[in-house]
């Protein structure tokens, strides 16, 4: 069992600072029993980062995406429908984080007294801290991790990226680098059953992720990264403009290069052509 004591020496060990803005991606599961559970770990975050830094978490809501317009999903009416039932509208003050999706640590987190949110129906984040508010105020609605995104804001503040027992494939951080290397896939949208219960279009849906494993070696050769353990957690702390100019400048050479392999991925498949007929459209020019 971790004392919340431990969990804040490994935190300090692998070089969160007072003062710093963090951006967590987490699984508690990885850390493994602390005293406290899960406001244990969150209360040695906020130990770590002192009465100046900033946590920020993912809180997104993703049960309220109906229907996906790119890559093309077909549905019949009869199941347009029925998935349009089972979504529940957004309310930033009481709709609960996706927990299957980021981890039980973000809605730990959204329940605080002191934490903000921001307003995105889908991509939502909790901030907690100094400038929660900056964080979290007047974020885009399209392109949602994208410029002036909670995410760009980290990047903007110099902030860092901490992944908590997660592997480099959920570092959403790097949607920003596709959006700013403008690689062509990021300008999908989907359709979003809105609070007011109606439907609504959103661009720069972000898209899979499990490429992104493929920046690894590249951070850690680079230096870029410092690897530790936290609790019992397999973790690495990296800086937010660091780990995107890297990306970024990735990403010109090859924009399909953060593309999952699996043939099955229609996503990733989708995306691959999309990157293909532009560079053949690019040639022609
Ligand atoms: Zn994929």
């Amino acid at each position: 069992m971790w004392s919340q004591q431990d969990i804040s020496s490994h935190l300090h060990a692998i070089g969160l600072r007072a003062g710093d803005s963090v951006l967590v991606l987490s699984s508690l599961r990885a850390v493994g029993a602390t005293v406290g559970g899960a406001t244990g770990v969150l209360n040695a975050l906020l130990d770590a980062i002192g009465p100046d830094g900033n946590l920020l978490f993912p809180s997104f809501t993703l049960g309220n995406i109906v229907t996906a317009k790119c890559p093309p999903l077909i549905m019949s009416p009869a199941d347009e429908r029925l998935a349009a039932a089972l979504t529940t509208p957004f309310d930033a003050q009481s709709t609960p984080a996706d927990t299957n999706f980021v981890g039980a640590l973000p809605e730990i987190a959204r329940r605080h007294p002191d934490s903000y949110r921001s307003l995105h129906p889908l991509y939502s984040f909790v901030a907690l801290g100094a400038d929660s508010e900056f964080f979290t105020k007047a974020t885009p609605h399209h392109y949602p991790l994208g410029s002036e995104s909670p995410i760009a804001r980290l990047f903007q503040k110099d902030g860092k990226v901490l992944l908590l027992g997660v592997p480099y494939s959920a570092n959403i951080a790097l949607h920003l680098a596709e959006i700013w290397a403008e690689v062509p896939y990021t300008r999908r949208t989907l359709n979003y059953r809105t609070s007011g219960d109606q439907m609504c279009e959103m661009m720069g849906v972000p898209g899979c992720r499990i490429g992104f494993c493929r920046l690894e070696p590249l951070m850690k050769q680079s230096r870029l990264q410092r690897a530790g353990t936290i609790g019992s957690a397999s973790s690495r702390l990296f800086s937010m403009r660091m780990a995107t100019s890297l990306a970024t400048t990735y990403l010109y050479g090859e924009p399909s290069g953060l593309l999952c392999r699996n043939p099955e991925c229609d996503r990733c498949t989708t995306a691959r052509k999309l990157c293909a007929t532009a560079e053949s459209t690019s040639d022609d020019t």
